[in-house]
């Protein structure tokens, strides 16, 4: 079986991308036998090749919440994997909406798809996704348990994080939040936190590369995003046994690099940290 193990394919905060930089988010878990795949930014197809997952082995999908950087290549992660052989159902769990996306995504390739219908004989393409609402509480995925939590990033209501327990391992993935103090209890132990993490430093340079003339990107980024010194406070706090910072706000600034974020977050942490890169893989030992 799979060693258990966390690989984060994608680590950058945001949509857009430019030469030399990361790509948006998108993370493995793998652990009991399961491989899940959190959010769907671009680029998550060619991460699961790269961290060695057959795309026709898909089994498992969940996106926190709609804004693009999560799930914009979503459709053509499962086209792709339906070329590559996928005929199963592929449980695809997120927020309201996911199904007109997937409707939509179809009716956008229905040529193409139409035509491999009926001239590769593949199989139905629009049942692979078995769309289920993602909501508060807790669900069975195998034999692991995943748990949500719906977190702070405004306007977005529906945002959530996401927590999997297994027979001897516990994973938990913040999605896009503000810094709340419900993380606490949520991750309370778990072996690995995965929490994004924004720079306050780097906040203002960024808005004034690629803001909009106005207040409103430091505003959203400000009420939306978590702190790198809060991560970390709330990582020491629920006493997780490893942190790693992904979808980094800003990422593509020479100004900051990764000693930047380390000194941020040791202000208030001093556990295992990982400041995460695309590919980088974190097995989950012990
Ligand atoms: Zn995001
Ligand atoms: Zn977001």
């Amino acid at each position: 079986m799979q060693k258990d193990r966390v690989v984060l394919l994608g680590t950058k905060g945001g949509p857009a991308i430019r030469p030399g930089t990361r790509m948006p988010t998108s993370s493995l878990v793998q652990m009991d036998g399961q491989t899940i795949l959190v959010d769907a930014g671009l680029g998550c197809t060619r991460g699961l090749c790269d961290a060695g997952v057959a795309l026709k082995d898909l089994e498992t999908i969940v996106i926190t919440h709609l804004h693009s950087d999560h799930y914009l290549e979503l459709g053509p992660l499962f086209h792709t994997a339906w070329t590559a052989g996928l005929n199963h159902p592929v449980r695809l769990i997120g927020p309201k909406g996911l199904d007109q996306y997937w409707e939509g995504f179809l009716a956008s390739m229905e040529f193409d798809i139409s035509l491999r219908l009926r001239d590769e004989g593949r199989p139905d393409l629009k049942s692979m996704a078995q769309i289920e609402e993602i909501s508060e509480g807790s669900t069975d995925i195998g034999p692991l348990r995943m748990s949500v939590l719906r977190n702070e990033h405004p306007p977005i209501e529906d945002s959530f994080a996401l927590r999997f327990d297994g027979a001897q391992h516990s994973v938990v993935i913040s999605g896009d939040t503000a810094p709340i103090p419900e993380m606490i209890p949520f991750a309370k132990g778990a072996d690995l936190l995965v929490h994004e993490a924004m720079l306050s430093a780097g906040i203002e340079a960024l808005c004034k590369r690629v803001g909009n003339g106005d207040d409103r990107l430091r505003i959203h980024l400000e009420r939306s995003h978590a702190p790198a010194d809060q991560v970390g406070k709330i990582a020491a706090e629920a006493g997780v046994k490893h942190l790693a910072l992904n979808h980094l706000v800003p990422c593509d600034d020479p100004d900051f690099t990764e000693a930047d974020w380390i000194s941020e977050t040791r202000r208030t942490y001093s556990g295992n940290l990982s400041i995460g890169t695309d590919g980088m893989e974190i097995p989950l030992q012990g």
